[in-house]
């Protein structure tokens, strides 16, 4: 039976000609079998970052409309180009922009959320037997303008428009077979995990696993698609990301993320009264600044530090943001410290079992590895770490947590 199959390519699988035409002869194979293709890109190779940095060197602080006008053009590029290489193989494909096909976002340049999609030109082209090739990571507005969704987006246009069609099967087509228990370029015993629940899976993505964007795992969560992660160049079975596994019992620890994405702020000596906290994250939050781990101090004579971790893209916002409010509420300084590391263990089994903290605090101490923040869900627990310390501790507690033991399907 023909199946609706919505298929996301990521940069470096369509990074040159050659990846352009391998992805293109994937796709193929499986419109021989007459099921209906919807194709999410992403821009070739760097294209997005390069398209940044000539942002960048014109203006340091370019305005977000236009960056949004720069930097979707890398996935028109992508997705004209694999339209041709499909009518090269005389495959009839058509390629349209977030906006042509409908994509409705909210009006927040370069972090947009989607709306809705208005699926009917998607579903006419279909109905033409054609392959439909959509640029990723944007969309338009609803002051019409063209937006980005934040980077690493594509996979969240994946998602949202698997889920808007009803498609039979979404697959995230990457560099890598799959979801890994670390990541596979750091961690050379890193195993390929079979299945993993979405929960976990959005934990190791906003900790860091950059396989998959954390938002299109919470749009899989929310309307419960099982996502399918595997390589865009090899017919090898991938990760399946779903609700319920069906492990009899679960391992403690699935996955370690890590990233060097963060830093730490310190705002210090500030008065140690109520309201304080709540007027700095307020202030944050009103700049739409995402502030993940955060620590205050024990008081000394009404005095305390707070610490917080913001991703270094909203970095320069967040020091703008935070020394006006230092000297608001009469606070002596605020520290910027980008030499941190975040690494983090998460697995539903954690739930059940007790001394996974003790374990993961043993392990960074025998290496002589110094904690400076913690923090805990049910389901993970995440370090900051000096930065130097970062892969060292990531290895360590792979082994730690047996993680290069596990068996994967294929
Ligand atoms: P794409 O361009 O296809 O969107 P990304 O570069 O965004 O690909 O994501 C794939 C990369 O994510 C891999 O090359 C790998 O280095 C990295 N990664 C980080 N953590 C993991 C993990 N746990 N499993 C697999 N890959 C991971
Ligand atoms: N090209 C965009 C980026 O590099 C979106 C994506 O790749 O998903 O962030
Ligand atoms: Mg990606």
């Amino acid at each position: 039976m023909s199946k609706l199959i919505v298929q996301k390519y990521g940069g470096s699988s369509v990074a040159n000609v050659k990846k352009i035409n391998q992805v293109a002869e994937r796709i193929v194979s499986y419109a021989r079998k007459k099921n209906e293709i919807v194709v999410v890109v992403s821009a070739m190779g760097d294209t997005t970052n390069e398209l940044i940095s000539l942002a960048k060197e014109i203006n340091p602080q370019p305005s977000e409309r236009e960056m949004d006008m720069l930097i979707s053009t890398g996935e028109q590029i992508s997705s004209s180009l694999l339209a041709m290489a499909l009518h090269k193989k005389n495959y009839d494909a058509i390629s349209f922009t977030g906006s042509q096909v409908g994509i409705i976002t909210d009006v927040y340049h370069t972090k947009a959320r989607i709306l809705n999609i208005e699926t009917k030109r998607i579903k006419d082209e279909l109905q033409k037997a054609k392959i439909v090739i959509i640029a990723g990571f944007q969309g338009l507005s609803t002051h019409q303008e063209i937006t980005t969704l934040g980077r690493g987006g594509s996979d969240l246009s994946a998602v949202a428009l698997a889920c808007a069609l009803g498609a039979d099967v979404c697959e995230i087509c990457t560099d890598v077979e799959g979801v890994y228990t670390a990541d596979p370029r750091i961690v050379k015993e890193a195993k390929k995990i079979s299945y993993i629940t979405f929960d976990e899976m959005l934990e190791l993505a906003s900790r860091g696993a950059q396989v998959m964007h954390k938002r299109a795992v919470e749009v899989a969560k929310k309307f419960n698609i099982p996502l399918h992660v595997r390589s865009s160049f090899s017919k090898k079975e991938g990760t399946i990301i779903m609700k319920k596994t069906s492990y009899i019992e679960e391992p403690i620890v699935r996955g370690i993320a890590f990233t060097e994405d963060e830093a730490k702020i310190t705002v210090c000596n500030l008065p140690d009264k109520p309201g304080v906290a709540a007027l700095i994250f307020n202030e944050l939050a009103q700049n739409r600044i995402n502030v993940d781990m955060i620590v205050q101090n024990v008081s000394h004579r009404k005095i305390t530090d707070i610490s917080f971790t913001v991703p270094k893209t909203n970095l320069l916002k967040t020091i703008k943001v935070s020394k006006r409010i230092a000297e608001r509420i009469g606070a002596e300084e605020v520290l910027i410290d980008e030499d941190v590391t975040k690494v983090s263990i998460v697995g539903v089994g954690m739930k059940s079992y007790h001394g996974v903290a003790a374990s993961c605090f043993s392990v960074l101490a025998e290496n002589k590895i110094n904690i400076e923040m913690i923090s805990t869900s049910e389901i993970s627990i995440s370090c900051i770490l000096r930065k130097k310390d970062g892969k060292k501790a990531l290895k360590a507690l792979h082994k730690e947590f047996e993680l290069d033991k596990i068996k994967s399907r294929s």
